[in-house]
C-alpha cells in the first residue's frame, strides 16, 4: 500500500519535508501501525494518513479486499458479501463500501466532448413487488446521465427533472464543440445552438437510431446500473444514491483497464480524500438538496 500511494518517496504529508523514517519496535521490525516519522516537523502519520482509511480501525487488507472487489464487480457488491468474505461486522462493512465508493467518486471535471448523449431515469429506492399496484416512484431519484460516444460516463443525482436542470447540468459537463444527442423529451429542446448541434431520436414513434443519431450508449448505460442496483443492493436511498453512481461510472470510465489497473487507480484516487464528517459530499461541487447529502456517522 506505501507503494501504490507513495512509490519511492515517502514525503511527510504535513510539511512535505523528505527527511523521514520508518519507525520501528523493540523487537526489531515496523513498528505496530506502520507508522512513520518526519525529522522536519516531527509529525508521525501512515500510509492511512490523509486517506479514507484515516480514522479507521478495519485492518489494511480488508481494505483492499474491499477495494478489489468494488473495482472489479461489474455488477458491484454488497456489504452483506463483504461481511462474509471478511468477518467484518455488517455496519463497518457498509461503513468500509461507502468510503471506497467515495474514494471512486471522480474528481477531475473536464468537459464531455464529441458526440454526448444525455438522458435521465429514475433509480434507487426498493424494487417493487410485481402485484403492488402503488408507484414506486416517491422512493426513486431522478438521475442524469451524458456518455461520449466510445468515451467516458457522467453521471449524477438532480433535484428534478425540469428544462432549467437538466439544461445547466449539461452546459457544466459538456465541452461547447460537443453534439448532443437525447430523445424526445421537451426538456432538452432549445439546447442545440449552445453547442455544435443536438439530434434527437423519436422513441415515441418507434425510433432508436437514425444514421449515427441514437441515445443507444447512455441507455446501456443505465441498464448496467438498474440491473447492479436491482440485484445486488436490492434497496439504496436517495442520500447514498450519489456514491453508488460514482462506483458504477468509475468502473465505466475504466473499462479497458485490468482488474489489478482498476484496483490500483481506485486505491490511489483515495488519496486526498480523507472524509470530514461535517462537509455535504457533493457530486462535483453541485449543493444537493438536504435530504440527499449524506451521513455517514
Ligand atoms: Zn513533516
Amino acid at each position: 500500500m506505501e507503494k501504490q500511494r507513495w512509490g519511492d518517496s515517502p514525503a511527510c504529508p504535513k510539511c512535505g519535508g523528505m527527511d523521514v523514517y520508518k519507525m520501528m519496535s523493540r523487537q526489531g521490525g515496523r513498528e505496530k501501525h506502520n507508522r512513520w516519522r518526519c525529522r522536519d516537523c516531527s509529525s508521525l502519520y501512515s500510509v492511512r494518513t490523509g486517506t479514507v482509511f484515516e480514522d479507521s480501525r478495519i485492518p489494511m487488507r480488508h481494505w483492499c479486499f474491499g477495494f478489489w472487489r468494488a473495482a472489479t464487480s461489474k455488477k458491484g457488491v454488497s456489504a452483506l458479501e463483504i461481511k462474509r468474505q471478511t468477518g467484518l461486522s455488517y455496519k463497518s462493512a457498509l461503513f468500509m463500501m461507502h468510503r471506497i465508493r467515495f474514494a471512486m467518486a471522480p474528481d477531475d471535471g473536464n468537459p464531455l466532448t464529441g458526440i454526448v448523449e444525455v438522458d435521465e431515469t429514475y433509480l434507487g429506492g426498493k424494487p417493487r413487488h410485481p402485484r403492488d399496484k402503488r408507484k414506486a416512484w416517491s422512493s426513486k431519484a431522478p438521475v442524469m446521465a451524458m456518455v461520449e460516444r466510445g468515451g467516458r460516463v457522467r453521471s449524477m443525482v438532480v433535484p428534478d427533472v425540469t428544462a432549467k436542470t437538466l439544461k445547466q447540468a449539461i452546459r457544466d459537463n459538456v465541452d461547447r464543440r460537443a453534439r448532443i444527442m437525447t430523445d424526445e423529451a421537451r426538456q432538452y429542446r432549445g439546447i442545440g445552438p449552445e453547442f455544435a448541434g443536438h439530434d434527437t431520436v423519436k422513441h415515441t414513434a418507434g425510433e432508436y437510431v437514425r444514421g449515427e443519431v441514437t441515445t443507444n450508449t447512455v441507455e446501456g448505460y443505465f441498464s448496467i446500473v438498474k440491473r447492479g442496483l436491482n440485484g445486488i443492493y436490492h434497496s439504496v436511498s436517495k442520500k447514498h444514491l450519489h456514491r453508488y453512481m460514482a462506483e458504477y461510472e468509475f468502473r465505466y470510465n475504466r473499462r479497458g483497464m485490468t482488474d489489478g489497473e482498476r484496483t490500483v487507480a481506485a486505491i490511489q484516487a483515495a488519496d486526498g480524500k480523507r472524509l470530514r464528517y461535517r462537509d455535504p459530499v457533493t457530486s462535483r461541487g453541485n449543493v444537493l438538496p438536504a435530504q440527499l447529502q449524506p451521513d455517514l456517522r
